[in-house]
């Protein structure tokens, strides 16, 4: 156990890093930078936030330069090191892909022949997804715009991230497989994560992350109903154990049932109450939620 705080690396810029950033604060760590543009901050009591490329917080974490970071699946399983993942972040979103030329006659990378010249910023990955397939490719290393390449001859294919795949298309290249899908991920360093004292905080940290995370995806629900339509009221919310229902004080005719919801659902469920005759429907945010 060292004297300094537990060091999270987090994404200096990129996709990962507004993301990465918000889920923090959500989390109640707010960055507090000592100066502007500086690329250390402490974060609450416990932690310091070190911001660092995406691709290189795998290896940060693995030599226990960081206890901890976020950053892509993709660059976990490029980096070929060994750290333990301990939470699924959801937001980054997206597929590695083997693309070739919008004309090439191969549908399916298991076409591609041997020696087939792959331009990718992802050799390991690449390298492995066509060993698997037992096809011996030569990889052509690159550190950006890979869709250019097969157009200037330099490649016959391509190893690259997508998402909407809308890139790939404007470049007139198609996606023939999937290397692997990728999410931001919560890594630790296996070390770190074992010890008594770090792995307590580590798994602490965890739970607040994981209760931001599901809270997002939730809303609070409270309405007046009428008391005779309870029934049909916990169809339509059954909320996590039932919803909870309050007196109102008025003849005894309502009651306020409260429910946690599916953000996604709020619209139809609002709709389903008032077919019941359900007044006074509120609607807020949660900020941490536990099953
Ligand atoms: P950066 O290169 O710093 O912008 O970070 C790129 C990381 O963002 C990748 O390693 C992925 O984990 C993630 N990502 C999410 N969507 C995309 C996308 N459409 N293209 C590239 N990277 C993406």
């Amino acid at each position: 156990m060292t004297n300094r705080p537990m060091r999270i690396a987090l994404p200096s810029k990129g996709r990962l890093s507004e993301r990465a950033l918000e889920l923090f604060e959500l989390a109640g760590l707010r960055p507090a930078f000592a100066a502007d543009r500086a690329l250390v901050a402490s974060l609450g009591d416990d932690f310091q936030a070190i911001f660092v490329r995406a691709q290189d917080i795998p290896e940060y974490v693995a030599d226990g330069a960081a206890e901890i970071g976020v950053t892509g699946a993709d660059c976990v399983a490029e980096s070929g090191r060994e750290v333990t993942e301990l939470l699924d972040l959801g937001f980054g979103r997206c597929r590695l892909v083997v693309a070739a030329r919008e004309e090439s006659p191969v549908t399916s990378a298991s076409e591609l022949p041997p020696g087939t010249r792959v331009a990718t910023s992802f050799p390991r990955c690449a390298t492995d997804f066509f060993k698997g397939l037992g096809i011996k490719i030569s990889i052509a290393p690159v550190s950006g715009a890979t869709e250019i390449a097969p157009h200037l001859g330099v490649a016959d294919a391509i190893v690259d991230l997508t998402s909407t795949g809308s890139t790939l298309r404007v470049n007139g290249l198609k996606e023939v497989g999937t290397v692997l899908e990728s999410t931001a991920r919560l890594i630790g360093n296996p070390a770190a994560v074992a010890d008594v004292q770090n792995g307590q905080l580590i798994a602490d940290l965890t739970t607040g992350l994981e209760s931001v995370l599901r809270a997002s995806e939730k809303r609070y629900l409270m309405a007046n109903v009428p008391r005779d339509k309870l029934d049909e009221v916990r169809d339509v919310i059954p909320g996590l154990s039932g919803p909870t229902i309050v007196e109102v004080l008025d003849s005894g005719e309502w009651v306020a049932a409260h429910a946690v919801v599916d953000a996604t659902l709020v619209y139809q469920t609002i709709a389903r109450l008032k077919e019941l005759g359900a007044q006074g429907i509120l609607v807020t945010r949660i900020e941490r939620l536990m099953p």
